[in-house]
């Protein structure tokens, strides 16, 4: 573990030459598990892994030093509630140079970063994202080891979300069985239980509602949890009672444009292409216009990361990255379809994490 750490703390050393970055402070869950190991419990507290070519500095609070220390190699200096970060600060900055300029993690705090301001006094500030996406976007053979089975476990929670829809009960309560599920099962976190019946299929990111299922419902279970820090995002649906013939051929076109999309993932092919692959399909069958987003996103520690599937990503696909295919369409009033997996790009071309069958689920009564 120790020397995974060591190359990516090299790598990004390497990259912040190359985007001219002095100090990078790591601040948010997934970038420090990345590159720190482990995380600590963040409260409203200073705390950071700072990064320059000099070396690295982990500044915490004093009541998480020994649990910090326990986990990580990094050397650290913590600070005591009664006397503020600032000193601690100053004491990292001496030993990894004062930053002319300070990059941070997007989705990283602004009191974090303003502290950081008022002490180093950086010409510029900006967001480190685009680096870190460099190394994060491309898996090891250990973290899509960890991807794999949290995509598992995501199919074994969608067999508990089939089974639980059934007229009469509400989209709330076949939440909350996949979060039980998902709990039970072992997972650290839930990150999403989206169960969206007719109308409300149409709304993309519908969450729950207190809608009751009823007969003639598509109904979209797009569930999601986090197991050893790796996400899963899986998509199927199910119909309750008999659908007509209509749905069911737009739903064999989403499903021709997710396998459309797939076949074309391989290393060297543009991230645009496979969207073009998804869209070009769903045009044949006059349904590109309810097409209202990408179709997919990296996934990995966080639940959306680069790369992101759609027109103007040149990037070409490499091997390690994962990410979902996810074609949808949302015809207002009416309902949606949509048919998610998460996928690895490999030497060969692409392995599909999520293993549940892509057929629509009938239950008639
Ligand atoms: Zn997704
Ligand atoms: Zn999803």
């Amino acid at each position: 573990m120790e020397e995974v750490l060591l190359r990516r703390l090299e790598n990004l050393q390497a990259h912040m030459s190359d985007a001219g970055l002095d100090l990078v402070a790591i601040t948010t869950a997934p970038n420090l598990r990345y590159f720190g190991g482990f995380v600590p419990h963040l409260d409203e507290r200073f705390n950071a892994l700072l990064i320059s070519q000099k070396g690295v500095m982990w500044v915490a609070p004093e009541l998480n030093r020994e649990q910090i220390e326990a986990h990580v190699q990094w050397p650290l200096i913590a600070w005591r509630d009664d006397e503020g970060p600032q000193d601690a600060i100053r004491q990292a900055l001496q030993q990894l140079g004062v930053p002319r300029t300070l990059g941070i993690d997007g989705a990283g705090r602004a009191d974090i970063l303003l502290r950081l301001q008022e002490i180093a006094q950086p010409q510029s500030s900006r967001s480190a994202d685009g680096i870190i996406a460099l190394l994060r976007q491309v898996k090891s053979a250990d973290e899509l080891e960890k991807l794999a089975l949290a995509a598992a476990q995501a199919d074994r929670a969608m067999q508990v979300a089939i089974e639980a829809c059934r007229p009469g009960v509400t989209e709330r309560e076949v939440a909350w069985a996949i979060e039980a599920f998902f709990r039970q099962d072992g997972a650290e976190l839930v990150d999403f239980t989206l169960v969206a019946s007719g109308p409300n299929g149409a709304f993309p990111h519908h969450h729950y509602s207190e809608r009751v299922l009823q007969e003639g419902d598509a109904i979209i279970l797009d569930i999601g949890a986090t197991l050893n820090g790796y996400k899963s995002d899986l998509t199927r649906m199910v119909y309750l009672g008999e659908p007509a013939k209509e749905f069911l051929n737009a739903y064999a076109a989403v499903d021709r444009a997710n396998l459309e999309a797939r076949s074309r993932v391989k290393p060297q092919v543009s991230a645009q292409e496979i969207d073009r692959a998804a869209r070009a399909t769903l045009k044949e069958h006059g349904l590109a216009e309810f097409f209202v987003h990408r179709t997919g996103h990296g996934i990995g520690l966080d639940i959306h990361e680069p790369p992101y599937l759609m027109e103007g990503n040149e990037a070409p696909l490499q091997v390690g990255m994962t990410f979902s295919i996810e074609p949808g369409i949302y015809l207002v009033g009416r309902y949606g379809i949509r048919i998610e997996d998460i996928v690895a790009v490999t030497d060969q071309g692409v392995r599909v994490l999520s293993q549940t069958p892509h057929d629509l689920v009938i239950k008639s009564s």
